[in-house]
């Protein structure tokens, strides 16, 4: 029996299951770092394979380690297991019990897909050789999960040579996986901003200095970082989210409160935005005699591919599904994926599946978004083959056992 055939044999007895585990971390979902009830049953579901693992990584992550036969090279698989402060309005059977909280990224579907991928390679342990490391992170949409493992020494004792990890993709239909060649998604950079002058009475304005003309200011000044000072094809986003000020209609505000989000394909590109912002903030003590305090952060590094290793994961991807299911995606994203720390540390490769439900309109973060049930054996089958093909696990020996 060839490769494909046993591992679709596997998947086929084990995706009734895997879509009612799914149904039940749906059901439950937990935010970022509350992923107790998640690591529980990732926790059962590994002892049940008899594969060892440790809970508690990086507060509530698991890392479960499958030793084949003999030495060889150590893959790492990634699935994040956090949930979203979204109600969800979706009258779905298993829809969320906990109000204000959903699955709303689907990573859920990322659980159990690991899940599967752990149960399949379990079964074919005995001719493969090297190890399979299973990371089930915490708090991806924090971005704060995949720091807090590394900090754990999730990648130490094995280190990994090669980590895979994927996306679910709603606007992808469900059978295909997309790829980006090599850079996924964008970096993340965080800011919070103190804009402080002097209070005083709404009638007396040169008694006082206004923070809030000061922070109307800057907030128009830098529409124009990306308008005026990025180059048309080098991407870049500055996202003011917030602006908090003032306290009653006749008193001049003597601070303002912003915070704000950057997103960019290259550290250059951040770099540049972020002394931008401190030259227009200087401006702004020197023209409106404001000052500031300015907290920068880097949360997310851009998520990039590793070349050489994408293309293998691509071509057990299009031995699994057929070329024509493999699909190349338009662009990055401008959104984040702390995945990028991994990648950033380990040769990387990350996927999109395919989620597409026919008929529902819905994209992830939304509150009625729903993850197919066919993306889940399609996750298990290529993530499993692609796993069994990176540990070089001659596929001879698996396709004449
Ligand atoms: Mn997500």
């Amino acid at each position: 029996m060839d490769v494909n055939a046993r591992i679709g044999a596997i998947v086929d007895r084990l995706a009734g299951e895997l879509i009612g585990l799914r149904r039940t971390i749906h059901q439950h979902p937990e935010l970022a770092f509350e992923e107790h009830e998640t690591a529980k049953l990732v926790s059962g579901y590994l002892g049940r394979l008899g594969i060892p693992h440790r809970t508690g990584v990086g507060r509530t992550g698991v890392v479960g380690l499958l030793e084949c036969n003999g030495a060889g090279r150590t893959v790492a698989i990634r699935a994040d297991m956090d949930a979203l402060p979204i109600h969800e309005e979706t009258n779905l059977p298993f829809a969320s019990k906990l109000s204000g909280k959903m699955h709303a990224c689907g990573h859920d579907a990322h659980t159990v897909i690991a899940l599967g991928v752990a149960a399949v390679l379990a079964e074919l342990k005995d001719q493969l050789r090297g190890r399979i490391k299973l990371i089930f992170q915490p708090a991806e949409e924090t971005l704060g999960g995949a720091p807090a493992m590394i900090a754990d020494g999730v990648l130490d004792n094995p280190k990994p040579d090669v980590i895979l990890g994927y996306h679910n993709w709603p606007q992808l239909p469900s059978g295909k996986v997309g790829y980006h060649p090599e850079a996924v998604m964008a970096s993340s950079d965080a800011f919070g901003l103190t804009i402080k002058g002097v209070t005083g009475h709404g009638a007396h304005p040169h008694l006082a200095v206004d923070a809030i003309a000061g922070a109307a200011q800057f907030v128009t000044q830098v529409q124009t970082v990306v308008s005026r000072e990025t180059a048309p094809l080098n991407p870049a986003v500055i996202t003011i989210g917030q602006f908090i000020g003032g306290t009653a209609r006749n008193v001049i505000a003597g601070t303002v409160e912003l915070k704000g989000s950057v997103r960019t394909l290259d550290p250059p590109a951040s770099q540049r935005v972020e002394a931008a912002l401190r030259r227009m903030l200087d401006g702004l003590k020197l023209g409106m005699r404001l000052d500031y305090t300015l907290d920068y952060r880097r949360l997310t590094p851009v998520l990039r591919n590793n070349k050489e290793m994408l293309q293998r994961v691509l071509s057990s991807a299009r031995d699994v599904l057929g070329a024509g299911n493999i699909v190349e995606m338009p662009q990055p994203s401008m959104g984040s994926e702390d995945f990028a720390w991994f990648a950033e540390r380990i040769p990387a490769a990350h996927l999109r599946i395919g989620s597409k439900i026919d008929g529902l309109d819905t994209a992830i973060h939304r509150s009625n978004y729903d993850c197919s049930d066919q993306a889940i054996a399609v996750g298990v089958k290529v993530v499993a083959r692609a796993a069994l093909d990176l540990l070089g696990a001659s596929e001879p020996s698996v396709r004449h056992s």
